[in-house]
């Protein structure tokens, strides 16, 4: 299988979601190659999916083919990290685990355990690339559309310095 051909077929099968006999067609391929490339890709399209998922939350079309590889190539890019405070993902999972985050409300809206995708600017729009990082649960729920982008900076200081606090307990 070629690097273009791998492509292709986990833009079909996995963002465009066409079904095998449409792929088939389209790829010049056999029913049994599309088998044989669903069960090698296994982990290629677990990555992909997951990212759709991210994406489809954001945007609510994710036809929008063009901007979801912009998207993907930043998200698979970035540092995975708070851009305000500097927790780390790892860092979150060791406080959940310590117990430091521990929320009720949180843990029954599943949030709080991942950073979350946030807009420096909230008026851009998602698309905007350049717009958006990464955020933990709580600067992002802090910041609202109440703080900016530079002033919400000077708060995730001083919530980075708890984290570090709390990390070495
Ligand atoms: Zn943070």
């Amino acid at each position: 299988m070629t690097e273009d051909l791998k492509v292709r077929f986990l833009r079909l099968a996995i963002i465009e979601q066409k079904k095998y006999d449409e792929i088939g067609e389209i790829l010049k391929i056999t029913k049994k190659d599309i088998s044989r490339y669903w069960e090698d890709l296994k982990e290629e399209r677990e990555h992909l999916s997951n990212i759709r998922k991210i994406w489809k939350v954001k945007y609510n079309n994710p036809e929008t083919t063009e901007t979801f590889w912009d998207f993907k190539k930043w998200y698979d890019s970035v540092e995975r990290k708070c851009y305000y405070c500097g927790i780390t993902e790892t860092e979150i999972e060791q406080l959940w685990k310590k117990e430091q985050t521990k929320n009720k409300a949180l843990t029954e809206r599943n949030r709080g355990k991942k950073l979350e995708i946030e807009r420096l600017s909230p008026k851009e729009p998602y698309h905007k690339i350049d717009n958006l990082v990464l955020s933990c649960y709580w600067c992002n729920n802090a910041k609202t559309d109440t703080f900016t982008a530079e002033e919400f900076k000077e708060i995730g200081e001083t919530i980075g310095k708890i984290w570090k606090k709390r990390l070495t307990e």
